[in-house]
């Protein structure tokens, strides 16, 4: 097929009004249309609709080409429903599940220079809430289907692609639900998930592809020491305030062990290749068995790398007392845990009431809910794998057609994605795009979220040539 009549095929799909005569591609264009179209659909927890979303990307698709038997419109409520829709292939394989979700953060006009619901192409940016976080990925994932489908490709597993609700917050998080009610429509070898981006520049030059393949474990402990309490103007030596304060103080002077895993240990590897001198050699030690105990230390002291190494748990919230003449009767704090994958949350219960060194601390474990229990669950997230040839080798011929010279980095998430969700039920989840942001140019959940407009079409045409050569044979 050339040119000329994909331009034809593409152009039919998108309304007429969409198609912009700078957009030299029929593919950029369709996927503009996509993206334009789903920012302007307000998809946030307060007002906004996931189902709109759900139901427009499902319109796009059915036009396409998928039938009904392909797809569906799934969710706990009318205002929280799932797509789920399946590119049948030739069975060869277990599927592959592409993943995205379609609700954004909260924003408001006035703390944005534009409405935020408006999709602005503006100085070679587009403007508008989920502009990064992520319905970029959403458009470019949903225009990868297309493609795939008007091709007639034939892949050797199922592609599956879900794009779900309530990943910012909310009470209905789609890839949970869809795992507890429908585990037979998103069961893959593994997923790949569009939130966020992957390759990392600096001041416009791009310095390494960051492949996300695994991610800590978000858990929270709630720390309340007690008291009779009394009359200010006599102070007893045990005051709960005191007691929780000093036992706040020596979790702080705790480290966990520090501890790597296969995807870790690839960052590290290939770190040590892109940075010079003593961290070089400091990354290079740490691969040790036994780690260098100094090396350790030495590369602890930088924050991002402690995360990457150790569990770690720090207060966010205090409060305590209930008069300013009164002597306390309670204490409490909030201590908040990014955990390694393969600690459950309960021995890390276990390890903070060993650090306070304190029987008059209690330490509850708080549940996403904010139900408060005496402990923590058992279920702990998967250690990481070692990458999976399958992905990784496709993915390392295309980054090096794409980017010559770039290194593909295995990375572990400091935060959590919808992965954990799925890496709880030993399911990988890597998260693998094509786009390209500046290290200063983070602005997901913040204002004037942007994205720009080269990284968007190099993105959305790196992630179909990833899908097609992934799934090829
Ligand atoms: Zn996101």
């Amino acid at each position: 097929m050339n040119a000329w009549q994909a331009s034809v095929i593409f152009c039919a799909l998108l309304s007429g009004a969409a198609v912009k005569a700078q957009s030299p591609k029929a593919e950029d264009a369709l996927a503009r249309d996509i993206f334009k179209e789903l920012i302007q659909i307000n998809t946030t927890d307060s007002v906004g609709n996931v189902t709109a979303a759900a139901q427009a990307m499902a319109a796009r698709l059915r036009q396409a080409g998928f039938t009904d038997a392909d797809m569906q419109l799934l969710g706990p409520n009318d205002n929280k429903l799932n797509l789920v829709v399946r590119l049948r292939g030739t069975g060869k394989h277990k599927p592959v599940l592409l993943m995205g979700h379609l609700d954004v953060v909260e924003a408001r006009r006035e703390d944005w220079s534009m409405d935020p619901f408006k999709f602005v192409e503006k100085d070679g940016y587009f403007y508008g809430r989920g502009t990064q976080d992520m319905k970029n990925g959403d458009a470019i994932m949903v225009t990868s289907l297309i493609r795939l489908k008007q091709e007639k490709f034939k892949p050797s597993r199922d592609i599956i692609l879900i794009l779900t609700a309530d990943e910012e917050g909310g009470k209905s998080n789609g890839v949970d639900w869809l795992l507890k009610n429908h585990r037979e429509l998103i069961d893959a070898e593994f997923a790949l998930n569009h939130d966020d981006f992957s390759v990392v520049s600096t001041g416009g030059t791009p310095q390494f592809y960051k492949l996300q393949a695994s991610e800590k474990v978000y858990a929270d402990f709630q720390l309340s020491a007690e008291n009779h309490g009394g009359h200010s103007s006599e102070p007893e030596p045990d005051n709960a305030i005191y007691a929780l304060v000093n036992a706040l103080a020596r979790l702080q002077k705790h480290v966990f062990a520090p501890e790597l895993n296969a995807v870790t240990r690839g960052y590290y590897e290939k770190m040590s290749r892109i940075e010079t001198g003593q961290r070089a050699a400091d990354m290079r030690a740490i691969l040790n068995d036994p780690p260098g105990p100094a090396a350790v230390a030495r590369l602890s002291e930088d924050i991002t790398d402690n995360a990457i190494l150790h569990t770690t748990c720090v207060p966010t919230r205090l409060q305590g007392g209930h008069a300013n003449n009164a002597l306390p009767q309670q204490a409490v704090a909030n201590v908040n845990c990014r955990i390694l994958p393969g600690h459950p949350p309960e021995s890390i219960r276990q390890e903070i009431i060993g650090a306070l060194a304190d029987p008059r601390i209690t330490v509850r474990f708080v549940a996403d809910n904010f139900e408060v229990s005496d402990t923590a669950p058992e279920r702990r997230a998967y250690p990481p794998p070692p990458l999976n040839p399958v992905m990784m080798k496709p993915l390392e011929k295309l980054v090096s057609q794409f980017w010559p010279g770039m290194l593909v980095v295995p990375a572990q998430s400091l935060g959590a994605t919808d992965g954990v969700y799925l890496n709880a039920v030993g399911m990988p989840v890597f998260v693998l795009t094509g786009i390209e942001i500046d290290r200063d140019d983070v602005r997901m959940h913040g204002q004037d979220e942007r994205l720009g407009v080269a990284s968007f079409y190099k993105g959305n045409e790196f992630f179909y040539q990833y899908i097609k050569a992934m799934t090829a044979r």
